[in-house]
């Protein structure tokens, strides 16, 4: 057996190699980041709260015939995944405008749009995640014309599945974000993780808009209770069927 090696840290997980060359293992942190990292804080639990809801989400996802890179728990804060080369992509999903699109184009925060929207940012850091267009993309050869049209079909298929899940537990999903990895035959398989980290969920629940938001924005706006609302998130998940 040789020892498991740190392959990658990232802001909210790190992977590590296992025995066998095709399976990683991935750790979720308690670590909370926003705004491209400048700021930094901790959720108390967030690994383990993200780690279950991911996994219930994958397993729910691969029932429904989605290709995911999720392989199984094997403690309450990892998950053994696929190995997979991660396409530099952050493919974000819009159902509601929020956050960057509200900011960026003047939509009203809670405008429902009229279809959902499929966006490609860049996954770069250093040059904070840019937005792209389809020939930026073609340019950086982050993906193939094909590779595109796959990712899109899926990221709202996807999106079909989760507004369904999600409102059996009373709440909206807002947008989300995704990223997607290439396996050794070259399939692509939904990677990384789907939590309120990385969707805006609100409680259908709750009608002020402040009390609903049950995602990361209560971190990145200081809005409080941000343990209770990720617990909530997690309690409701978890007690819907796969
Ligand atoms: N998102 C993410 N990681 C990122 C950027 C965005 O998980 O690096 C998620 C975010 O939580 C939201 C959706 O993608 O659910 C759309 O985010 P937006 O473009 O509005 O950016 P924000 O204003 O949240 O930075």
């Amino acid at each position: 057996m040789s020892a498991p090696e740190k392959l990658y840290e990232g802001k909210a997980k790190i992977l590590y190699s296992t025995d066998d060359p095709d399976i990683l293992l991935s750790c979720f942190k308690d670590d909370a980041t926003a705004f491209n990292a400048q700021k930094r804080g901790v959720i108390t639990d967030k690994g383990r709260m993200n780690c279950a809801i991911a996994t219930h989400l994958f397993q729910k996802l691969a029932a429904m015939g989605i290709p995911t890179h999720f392989i199984d728990q094997p403690a309450p804060n990892q998950m053994r995944v696929k190995a997979v080369k991660i396409i530099p992509l952050e493919v974000v999903v819009r159902n509601i405008a929020a956050g960057s699109l509200s900011q960026q184009t003047g939509l009203a925060l809670g405008t429902p749009l009229p279809q959902p929207m499929v966006e490609f940012y860049y996954k770069n850091d250093a040059l904070g995640d840019p937005l792209l267009t389809r020939d930026r993309l073609f340019l950086l050869n982050l993906a193939t014309p094909d590779q595109v049209e796959q990712l899109q079909t899926l990221a709202l298929r996807i999106n079909q599945i989760l507004i369904a899940f999600f409102h059996q537990c009373q709440i909206t999903l807002v947008d989300f974000k995704l990223e997607f990895g290439l396996d050794a035959q070259e399939q692509i398989l939904l990677a990384d993780e789907i939590s309120p980290d990385t969707c805006r969920l609100w409680n259908q629940l709750e009608a002020d808009p402040e009390q609903r938001v049950m995602d990361k924005d209560r971190f990145r706006r200081d809005l409080g209770n941000v343990e209770s609302a990720y617990q909530q998130v997690m309690e409701r998940v978890l007690a819907q069927a796969v």
